[in-house]
């Protein structure tokens, strides 16, 4: 195997682990370096006193066939868990009061989430022609355009809380909701595109997000990085900082920390799978022009407080996913999830946990508060929403200083600059949660686009 080509992976987060383990199978040596002791970037799981806290992701939607493709090759499927069917209800806070999500035409006509004025609002939305740029229009302005204002304000807001700890203002609608702005660029609109593509779906027997299984495994979210590199065995390297790349005659030099002394790689390639913040300092020489993009990419601040009650304490009925916060409900906090209900296992029957999310584009300005009072403030608030009477029997923090990429307005011209730089530098591509979705379940689909084409490019 002398000509096995070689690929030095940077980042052992679920990009990073899942592209390298890709290559590997179709016969590339994928070397990957990570710079932190443990794998995993932003998914890690912790049990601690009998509790089990993902201080990331809570989860994953099954979206892509690659998630099964690891369970059955990983030997998984004792780990793997499908979450609670409760876990589909899911609830929005209006006037002091959880208000489940409508699933169903009859329960959206009954729900009081929304006033009758913003229901009947929605049977103009196949009347409204198709909107400029997406690229440029912000979710908050398509929504309002095409559903009206108040819609924007108790589902949208709230949702891209949940998913981005985004603000719906800076989002651009073509970049972060792609699915959704296609509805109606090929569609002419929602509501006759969701009908038309639930359709089509069918057809091809695909799984649009919306009814996408959530999953996780016994053990937590970090059971599949953790499970990945122990299938790459030593080709994973962490407490390998990279600070530099050097271009050679054929491939590149990977100059990394290992334990305080500098140690170097000679491989074919390079792929990036670190935040576009970190990527910057590596990137930068090849291309001055990169930089700004790089830096352009906001990544705010989100602080998870996980919560263990007794369950006796706790009048709030516990049976959905948990509940996100509209920011016209003026509290201090974006929502929480209702952990132990979603999958078993999490606590005792006895008990129940809770994960809250601080801060996000909406309130990044958190970081500046006393955390204590922080924290005492959001505990009354969501011990009154959910009618707990009594001290919590644990509780934990966990401090994400750059949590998530935002694809505000204008991403697209990042985008397309990190296109352009790989053509101009065969051998460098550019990937991870900055590109291609921040999903767990897009950050493992888009490894797979990226395996095939970094092999292709490798191959040619
Ligand atoms: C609080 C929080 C909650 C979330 N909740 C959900 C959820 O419920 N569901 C969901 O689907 N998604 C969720 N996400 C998003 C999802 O977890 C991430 O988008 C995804 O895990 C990112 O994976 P990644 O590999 O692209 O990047 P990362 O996980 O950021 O991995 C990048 C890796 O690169 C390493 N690195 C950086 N610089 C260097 C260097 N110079 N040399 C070597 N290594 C380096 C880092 O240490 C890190 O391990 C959440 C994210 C956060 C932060």
């Amino acid at each position: 195997m002398a000509d096995k080509k070689r690929i030095v992976v940077i980042g052992a987060g679920i990009s990073g682990l899942t592209t390298a383990y890709l290559l590997y199978k179709k016969g590339v040596e994928a070397v990957v370096l990570e710079k932190n002791e443990v794998v995993g970037g932003s998914i890690e799981s912790i049990s601690e006193n009998g509790f089990l806290f993902d201080r990331g992701p809570n989860s994953a939607l099954e979206t892509t066939p690659v998630i099964s493709y690891l369970v059955d090759e990983l030997n998984l499927k004792e780990e793997f868990l499908y979450a609670n069917k409760k876990g589909n209800k899911r609830y929005i806070l209006r006037d002091n009061k959880l208000h489940a999500l409508p699933m169903s035409p009859p329960a959206f006509f009954k729900t009081k989430l929304f006033s009758a004025k913003a229901k009947l609002r929605l049977f103009a939305e196949p009347f409204i022609g198709r909107s400029d740029n997406g690229y440029y229009q912000s979710i908050a302005e398509f929504v309002t355009c095409r559903l009206g204002e108040e819609f924007l304000d108790y589902a949208i807001n709230p949702f891209v809380a949940g998913v981005y700890a985004g603000k719906p203002e800076e989002l651009s609608v073509k970049s972060a909701f792609p699915k959704l702005y296609a509805l109606e660029e090929k569609y002419g609109g929602l509501i006759v595109g969701t009908i038309r593509s639930i359709r089509e779906r069918k057809r091809r027997a695909e799984v649009s997000k919306q009814s996408a299984k959530m999953i996780s495994f016994k053990e937590g979210m970090q059971t599949l990085p953790f499970a990945i590199t122990n299938a790459l065995g030593q080709k994973v390297i962490t407490s390998a900082e990279v600070k530099s790349i050097e271009k050679e005659e054929t491939g590149y030099k990977v100059i990394f920390n290992f334990k305080g002394s500098l140690k170097s790689i000679k491989c074919d390639a390079v792929l990036s799978t670190i935040p576009s913040y970190a990527a910057d300092n590596l990137f930068s020489k090849f291309d001055s022009g990169v930089k700004k993009h790089f830096d352009a990419i906001y990544y705010p601040p989100v602080l998870v407080y996980y919560l263990v009650y007794k369950r006796e304490n706790i009048k709030q009925e516990l049976d959905g996913f948990g509940f996100l916060i509209p920011s016209k409900e003026k509290k201090s906090f974006l929502g929480a999830i209702w952990s132990s209900v979603i999958f078993p296992g999490r606590t005792d029957d006895d008990k129940a946990a809770f994960t809250i999310f601080i801060g996000g584009a909406r309130n990044p300005e958190f970081v500046n508060e006393n955390r204590e009072e922080l924290l005492k403030r959001v505990r009354k608030e969501f011990e009154e929403l959910m009618k707990i009477n009594n001290d919590p029997i644990y509780s934990a923090e966990r401090f994400w200083e750059k949590a998530i990429p935002q694809y505000n307005l204008g991403y697209i011209e990042h985008e397309n600059y990190f296109d352009e730089f790989e053509k101009k530098n065969p051998g460098l591509f550019l990937s991870g949660n900055y590109r291609g979705g921040i999903s767990v379940g897009d950050c493992i689909k888009n490894a797979e686009i990226v395996a095939n084409k970094v092999f292709g490019k490798m191959n040619n």
